[in-house]
């Protein structure tokens, strides 16, 4: 009698198989100082290593010596976890040293940390949007999910204009309220395709219509920029932007996410985020891992140069050889599939026959159709590596018969 619950799920996951787009997690073990290799555990037989290319850890600061050792010392002196929220005894003074450390990246005025860098964008946007008076939101239509969910969440009204299109975003902007308060939400670099926000113009637009900007550059951060603070510091940008938002956990290979803004805006949101009020705040090695990844990030803009070299070369390679490189302005190499089924077999192959971790990027990470994989060089995927992974590469693309070019 009533609802069958497991029926229910079960079906709902044969469809998610039948699509092919069911996820499997390929169990891996990472292995410190030898990044990108990993080691991998096949459903059957025995583990054996593999090269990762499809990793967030975009420098490997994951296993920099220098984040391991002051995440160690950091467990030695202070323990495992903070112990409360940041209200109830949880600050610790590593909390305190690394908001300040990234106020200072982002030549803002303060910072505050979060668990991570979706709690970041969903409790700080949730919480401007609702507390603002009539406040209208304006979003990005490839915003990450994670923003939307503080758009949702702060059930203000919410217009989504073209992707970086800024005349839509004008005309919509044009239609609001003058006087009404307005947050305009967007991205630096698109993770999936890999291009970038018109930062320039759009921080025009708000200030034309007199609105605040919320710029996530979660896929910039460490990577662009003089001192990686992302592209907005490569653009010259950054003093005009009102809330930059950032992650500890992809250019900076750790965990934990923030915004820098204004003082007020800042004390604003640490005073009312439920996110950030009532959730725990992050260990004081996590803190201290991050803040050594931010100072030797900042410290090290040959870093950043490597890291172009490395997806110019990767880029320049694929197209060499025939493979579908899809346009990107950025350090994300994604390679055109087209269909969900065999987008999990290239990447099936590449793993079971060459070694080769390429997560397939399905739906509804991308649209329908636009199934593909996303590789993501390091400064230390040498050209033997490159050399391999084109090698195999071809070899899936002539095996399961892959279109060589995005059109097909
Ligand atoms: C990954 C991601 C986030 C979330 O950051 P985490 O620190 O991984 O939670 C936010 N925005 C964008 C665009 C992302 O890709």
């Amino acid at each position: 009698m009533g609802f069958d619950y497991e029926r229910f799920f079960a079906e709902a996951l044969g469809g998610l198989r039948r699509e092919g787009r069911y996820r499997v997690f390929a169990d891996l073990e990472r292995l410190a100082g030898r990044f990108p290799l990993a080691l991998y555990r096949p459903p059957a037989g025995p583990p054996r290593e593999v090269v990762v290319w499809c990793s967030n850890d975009y420098l490997g600061m994951g296993s920099h010596p220098a984040v391991l050792e002051a995440m160690r010392d950091a467990v030695a002196a202070q323990g495992a976890g903070a112990g409360g929220t940041r209200n109830i005894s949880g600050t610790n003074h590593l909390h305190v040293e690394l908001e300040r450390e990234l106020a200072a990246l982002h030549g803002k005025e303060a910072a505050l940390v979060f668990s991570s860098g979706y709690v970041a964008n969903d409790t700080t946007l949730a919480t401007l949007a609702s507390r603002l008076p009539g406040c209208q939101v304006f979003s990005d239509a490839l915003n990450h999910a994670s923003m939307i969910a503080g758009m949702r969440n702060s059930r203000a009204a919410c217009r989504v204009f073209r992707h970086n299109d800024v005349a839509h975003l004008r005309a919509l902007l044009a239609e609001a309220d003058p006087a009404a308060p307005k947050i305009i939400a967007f991205e630096s670099v698109y993770s999936m395709d890999g291009d970038i926000g018109p930062i320039a113009e759009i921080r025009d637009a708000a200030r034309q219509f007199g609105a605040l900007t919320y710029l996530d550059e979660v896929h910039a951060v460490g990577l662009y920029g003089a001192n990686g603070a992302g592209v907005a510091e490569r653009d010259g940008v950054m003093d005009r932007l009102d809330v930059i938002q950032g992650t500890l956990a992809k250019g900076f290979g750790v965990v934990g996410g923030y915004v820098a803004a204004s003082a007020a805006l800042v004390d604003f949101v640490r005073s009312n985020a439920s996110g950030f009020i009532f959730s725990t705040a992050m260990p004081p090695a996590i803190a201290a891992g991050a803040l050594a990844s931010v100072r030797h990030v900042r410290a090290h803009p040959e870093l950043r140069t490597r890291h172009q070299e490395r997806a110019a070369t990767l880029k320049r390679r694929l197209l060499a050889a025939g493979l579908p490189l899809m346009a990107s302005q950025t350090h994300i190499v994604p390679v055109f599939v087209g269909d969900a089924a065999l987008c999990k077999q290239a990447s099936d192959l590449l793993l079971e026959r060459h070694g080769i971790y390429i997560q397939p990027i399905n739906y509804p990470t991308v649209p329908r159709g636009g199934e593909r994989l996303r590789i993501t060089p390091s400064p230390v995927h040498d050209d033997g590596l490159m050399d391999a992974l084109v090698v195999a590469l071809q070899d899936v693309w002539q095996e399961l018969g892959l279109a060589r070019s995005q059109a097909a």
